[in-house]
C-alpha cells in the first residue's frame, strides 16, 4: 500500500488529514478516516491553501 500522508481536509467528514495514493498511475487524495476514506475532489485539492 502506497499511502503517503499530506496535509489537508476531507471534503466529504471534514477529517484534517488526507493520504495520497497512486491510482492506475494517477495522484488521489484520500481521507486518512478508514470509515470514511472519501476521495477528494482533484480539482479541490488542487486549490487547497498548502503554502
Ligand atoms: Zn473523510
Amino acid at each position: 500500500m502506497n499511502a503517503q500522508p499530506i496535509a489537508g481536509t476531507c471534503e466529504a467528514c471534514g477529517f484534517a488529514l488526507l493520504v495520497e495514493r497512486k491510482k492506475g498511475g494517477k495522484t488521489v487524495h484520500q481521507c486518512a478516516d478508514k470509515p470514511c476514506s472519501a476521495i477528494q475532489d482533484e480539482s479541490a485539492a488542487e486549490s487547497e491553501s498548502e503554502d
